[in-house]
């Protein structure tokens, strides 16, 4: 039977207690704060988590608020193939298997990766091609070259170390044409850092009465925590990635020309954006 966006955003846990998968519970041990790990990020997409995952960003408002931005950054550069690199739960590849791209979906959570394609199958029945991959290693896991690489929904914020993040942007640079894309964005944490948290929730996390808010903030870990209706609570540990720091990285890396919208717009006030989309052309 076909779902609707709607039956994938409530969720269809049937059975998931009984499932090995879906009972692993997100651990951060005795002291969360000193969890700064590149390699903890399994540990979190975990059990109930990736269950509540479609809740928080709820695939419908989210479809709404992004519209074609993603869409139409890639058609006008004719891309054809894609790699979403953090699939998650499949938002994106679904979106662009729809709109006809060819796309690989991987992630480094094998739990985020069997959700994704259960809602791509529940989706008019798309099959995913799925591969379990860490950024980091990309090239042994996933094969061929692309037009484009997307990195979405504040996933690269999950490494720690400037190694880490070198690393996995070199990987996606060997992965792409010589004249490939790579989008790639990040929560506002200059904002979060230089002027405390406000978010008005309206483009990524616009799931009805699911609040996301830091449970703590300091140079080196945005700890987040997200609460449910069913007063269920987790977290993510991440890095708070600055902006121009960002931009640099990718320069470095050799990424030649890049542009960074606030919010899918091209203009935005200095704090303004929950949400930075960097843009990065390799020629
Ligand atoms: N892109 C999806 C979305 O927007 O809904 C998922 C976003 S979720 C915040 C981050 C995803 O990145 C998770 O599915 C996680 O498993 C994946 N991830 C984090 N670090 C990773 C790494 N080093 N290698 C591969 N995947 C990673």
């Amino acid at each position: 039977m076909t779902k609707s966006v709607d039956d994938i955003a409530r969720g269809d846990q049937a059975g998931d207690d009984q499932d090995p998968v879906h009972r692993e519970q997100q651990t951060f041990g005795d002291n969360p704060l000193e969890v700064r790990d590149t390699d903890h990020y399994t540990h979190e997409y975990v059990g109930g988590f990736v269950d509540k995952w479609d809740d928080l960003i709820d695939w419908k408002k989210r479809y709404e608020s992004e519209g074609s931005f993603f869409i139409d950054q890639l058609r006008a550069r004719g891309v054809e193939t894609v790699l979403d690199a953090a699939a998650g739960t499949g938002f994106h590849s679904v979106r662009l298997l729809e709109e006809g791209f060819e796309t690989v979906s991987a992630d480094g959570s094998p739990q985020m990766l069997a959700k994704a394609f259960s809602n791509g199958l529940a989706y008019n029945g798309h099959i995913l091609r799925v591969v379990n991959a860490d950024w980091r290693w990309l090239n042994r896991d996933v094969h061929g070259e692309y037009d484009a690489i997307i990195c979405l929904g504040n996933s690269f914020t999950h490494l720690f170390s400037e190694r880490d993040r070198r690393k996995a942007l070199a990987e996606f640079y060997a992965m792409l044409k010589h004249d490939g894309v790579l989008i790639i964005d990040q929560r506002n944490y200059d904002s979060i850092l230089d002027n405390g948290f406000s978010s008005k929730h309206t483009y990524y996390y616009a799931g009805e009465d699911v609040s996301a808010e830091p449970d703590h903030i300091d140079d080196g870990l945005a700890r987040f925590k997200y609460t449910f209706p069913d007063k269920s609570e987790f977290f993510l540990n991440m890095y708070p990635l600055r902006k121009d720091y960002m931009r640099r990285l990718m320069r470095e890396v050799g990424f030649q020309r890049i542009d960074t919208y606030g919010d899918f717009q091209e203009t935005y006030g200095e704090d303004e954006p929950d949400f930075y989309i960097h843009v990065a052309e390799k020629s």
